[in-house]
């Protein structure tokens, strides 16, 4: 009896991505900039495949979801517990952040004002709560598709999905037919994108190796490593503890299984650009029903940010010791709070992190020439962060599906290794 032989590491997609990572910091290291230069397209040209699915994905998978959900008390159920991971995941992060900084203090004694770095792109970001509830309602829900703007489309589609809920049988039946083919339609066509990617990851590490190289990173050091060590507390401690405790879920194998939109996470520096990765992923891997995984990773995915609410929190009071100044329990209870806002309120892009800090940092009133200083010393060496920071939020959007799938019953979460085979989801 012959048993089908397991397919050669090689032929795997995670594996292949993190050949494509490692040969893209060694191409970039070597080539350096003009290296940089010649492959920017391509990663360019990946990241634009992965967001052109990002809209008709979310909102066939969200529609899809919901509607499956029903509308009412079940969906009341799954929204509440949503929200409750969001808001827990992402205040143990920003402690997390906020005692690593108290305790290395990276920011004591430095000497950064002036030191260089781009000036700071605009992307717009809400300054109030209000704001950004009035902003999650569209006027127009085909313009905030356009834009995209991310969280008005998610707040239609679950109102949408409820009212398809709502429906009698026939035309309810009809419509939930129509956006499940849909949906999957849209994972296979994803899936097609995905097995580009160890050549887009290859891309868009030499670029950023190739243009920062390494020599810009000494002058913050102390800074980088309490931001990464946050992180690493984060991400290898509290999540897996997270998963343990309330999904009962071996974090192994759920680290196993999300290697792909973590390697994806870290190249983008995009939870946004990664979110068709995640989703495939985090049904087909981990094995989430889709009405839960629909329901929580988009939003997931624009709202809860782990990794950016630690940064926050931790960035924040950075720049205050820079300054010498020092912030009492209760203005460190301000950061807290607002890092907590900033977070939900960032985009899902790169860099949205250091751009929104300045909303915390005007929460203790720290503001002027010298703070512009330090916020762009920042952002010269921000994007290694904004990778790791990005990997961390993705995979806590991951955890959070996961331990709601098994909240709600669901058996076959993270029971085993799943290998997606190479065609899964691009046949018909
Ligand atoms: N780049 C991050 C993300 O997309 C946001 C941030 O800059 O912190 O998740």
């Amino acid at each position: 009896m012959t048993t089908p032989r397991p397919a050669p590491w090689y032929r795997e997609l995670h594996w292949q991505i993190l050949v494509g990572m490692a040969l893209g910091v060694g191409a970039g290291a070597v080539g350096g900039p003009a290296f940089a230069e010649r492959v920017e397209w391509l990663g360019i040209l990946f990241v634009r495949l992965l967001k052109m699915v990002i809209v008709p994905l979310v909102v066939t998978s969200i529609v899809s979801g919901v509607a499956a959900v029903g509308g009412g008390r079940s969906l009341g159920r799954l929204f509440g517990k949503t929200l409750g991971y969001y808001v827990l995941s992402s205040a143990l992060a920003i402690l997390v952040g906020l005692a690593a900084v108290n305790a290395i203090r990276p920011g004591v004694g430095a000497e950064i004002a002036g030191a260089g770095g781009g000036p700071v792109p605009e992307i717009q970001t809400p300054s109030s709560l209000s704001e950004l509830l009035l902003g999650m309602v569209p006027v127009n829900v085909v313009d905030a598709a356009a834009k995209p703007d991310m969280l008005a489309v998610i707040l239609f589609c679950i109102l949408f999905g409820a009212a398809v809920a709502g429906l009698p049988e026939r035309p309810r039946e009809t419509l939930q037919a129509f956006f499940e083919s849909a949906f999957q339609a849209m994972m296979a066509l994803t899936s097609g994108i995905i097995r580009l990617a160890p050549i887009g990851v290859f891309a868009l590490i030499a670029r950023v190796v190739g243009t920062s190289g390494f020599e810009s990173f000494r002058a913050l050091g102390l800074y980088m490593l309490t931001i990464a060590l946050g992180l690493s507390v984060h991400l290898f401690l509290v999540l897996p503890l997270l998963l343990l405790l309330l999904g009962r879920i071996d974090p192994r194998i759920h680290f196993r299984n999300m290697v792909e939109p973590l390697a994806m996470a870290f190249s983008t520096a995009s939870s946004a650009a990664t979110l068709p990765v995640t989703l495939r992923a985090v049904e087909e891997r981990v094995g989430v029903s889709n009405r839960v995984s629909s329901f929580v990773l988009p939003m997931g995915a624009t709202i809860n940010m782990d990794g950016t609410a630690l940064y926050e929190c931790a960035g924040v009071l950075f720049i205050a010791q820079v300054l010498g100044v020092d912030l009492s329990a209760s203005q460190q209870l301000v950061v807290v709070l607002t890092a907590l806002l900033a977070s939900i309120g960032a985009a899902a892009v790169p860099s949205a992190g250091l751009v929104i800090i300045f909303l915390v940092l005007e929460s203790v009133n720290l503001r002027g020439p010298e703070v512009d200083a330090i916020v762009g010393a920042m952002l010269a060496i921000d994007r290694p962060l904004d990778m790791f920071r990005t990997s961390v939020n993705v995979f806590s959007d991951s955890c959070g599906a996961a331990i709601i799938a098994r909240s709600e019953g669901e058996k076959g979460v993270d029971r085993e290794l799943r290998s997606v085979a190479p065609s899964s989801g691009v046949q018909a």
